[in-house]
């Protein structure tokens, strides 16, 4: 095994490592028999330096292999989505159930808010009962009844990538390309699956600033990707305004369900089923030739009530319950925001929003901090409206009233005019 050192000063020195040296680096790491202090030299020395493609790659396998990775017996393709985040994106939490709807096998681990960003774990702990964190052995067996379940990451999966995400946090190094995709994508192989499609965001709510960035990511990510066996594409998506209507835990919960009963707003509706169109005819290009045939059939289930019933089953599986969901009492104060001025009302500023709801309680700032579900915007106005002044817009759910009238303050500033936001898919790779 190479010593720490030597892999610090190669690194450093810009010259690339071998595939071995970063096995064992990343299973060092897991295991703890690399100081912290050493490991963080190196995140600096690759954050500065960069890694290559065959490094990325690498590195990507090691991560992956660094704990158990799932195997899938005999059966339908196993096939899974990752979206980089955003605010008002909700699409797993519909695009899970149609793909299972649709015939793959969905084992989901997804990942809680992040920065101004929300989380799909956080979402559907907003149904009562909803159990997220579930043990390896029971997130199988769940996928291979019902298609599809949805969980939180455990120390088993990946763990190289939890004490080196750690580390990137505390030390400046987290806006890094190979190393975020080594990140995203050692976690989503560990699922074992065979088929993988990203959602990369650009724009004002983007994790990364600048479309140029946002745009090596995703070509990065699938190449990266499809250098470990997955067959990989993805979506460059625009993250300028929120997703919907509604931002904000149980808000989103709501308009899911919509959208997976046939309603909703269009924009999260077409993203859903572009995504899943594109996962089916990667997946299973037997059943689906082109991505059309896989859209209408996906619009089918959404039509038809039969994806909804697999969220059911999914949500019932997991000790979730819809009634009581549904039953939930509103935020404490709602409070209707109307525009300052007249003119072409563009929508809001993702990124400010997102720290809105945040502020509100909707996200967090310390990994321990508790999420209310209950917070939100649920926007009343569709964007590219001409609107008057003093028009309402949208509502603010909040827990008390001095915080919603802060909240509302923040968010008419945030309003765009005049520019309307354009189509949300912007690329694809
Ligand atoms: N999300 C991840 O999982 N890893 C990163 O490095 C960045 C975002």
């Amino acid at each position: 095994m190479i010593r720490p050192l030597d892999l610090i000063s190669a690194k450093r020195d810009g010259r690339e490592h071998s595939e071995e040296d970063l096995y064992d680096f990343a299973s060092s790491v897991a295991s703890g028999a690399i100081p912290d202090y050493q490991a963080a030299a190196w995140l600096m020395a690759a954050f500065v330096n960069g890694l290559t493609p065959r490094e990325t790659t690498a590195l990507t396998l090691a991560v992956r292999d660094s704990g158990d990775v799932l195997a899938w017996g005999d059966g339908p393709p196993v096939a899974d989505k990752h979206s980089t985040g955003g605010v008002g994106d909700k699409v797993s939490l519909i695009l899970a159930p149609l793909a299972a709807r649709a015939g793959l096998r969905v084992p989901m681990i997804s990942g809680r808010s992040l920065g101004h960003t929300g989380g799909t774990l956080d979402k559907l702990e907003s149904i009562p009962g909803m159990r997220v964190v579930l043990g390896l052995e029971r997130f199988v067996d769940l996928v291979e009844r019902n298609g599809v379940a949805m969980s939180g990451q455990t120390d088993r999966l990946a763990p190289a990538d939890g004490k080196l995400y750690a580390l990137r946090d505390a030390t400046a190094t987290v806006p890094s390309i190979p190393l975020i995709c080594a990140s995203i994508l050692g976690k989503k192989l560990a699922e074992g699956v065979g088929t993988l499609v990203l959602d990369v965001k650009e724009g004002r709510g983007a994790f990364l600033r600048g479309e140029a960035a946002s745009r090596e990511l995703a070509r990065m990510l699938v190449e990266t990707a499809r250098g470990c066996g997955v067959k990989a594409s993805a979506l460059i998506t625009s993250m300028d305004v929120p997703l919907g209507r509604m931002a904000g835990n149980a808000l989103e919960v709501s308009e899911s369900i919509e959208v997976l009963g046939g309603g909703g707003p269009g924009d999260v509706r077409d993203l859903t089923l572009d995504l899943a169109s594109l996962m089916l005819a990667l997946a299973d290009p037997g059943r689906f030739p082109d991505r059309a045939s896989a859209r209408t059939l996906c619009a089918g289930y959404l039509d038809d009530g039969s994806a909804l019933a697999r969220f059911e089953t999914m949500v019932e599986a997991q000790g979730g319950d819809l009634d009581a969901f549904r039953s939930l009492p509103p935020a404490p104060v709602r409070l209707d925001v109307a525009c300052d001025r007249s003119g072409l009302w563009c929508g809001v500023d993702a990124l400010r929003l997102g720290e809105v709801i945040r502020a509100l309680g909707g996200g967090r700032y310390r990994m321990e901090d508790p999420v209310d579900p209950s917070v939100g915007w649920e926007g009343t106005t569709i964007p590219g409206t001409r609107v008057n002044a003093g028009e309402v817009v949208g509502v603010l759910h909040a827990a008390g009233v001095p915080e919603a009238r802060d909240a509302s303050r923040e968010i008419v500033a945030a309003f765009l005019w005049d520019s309307p936001a354009g189509p949300v898919v912007r690329g694809i790779v």
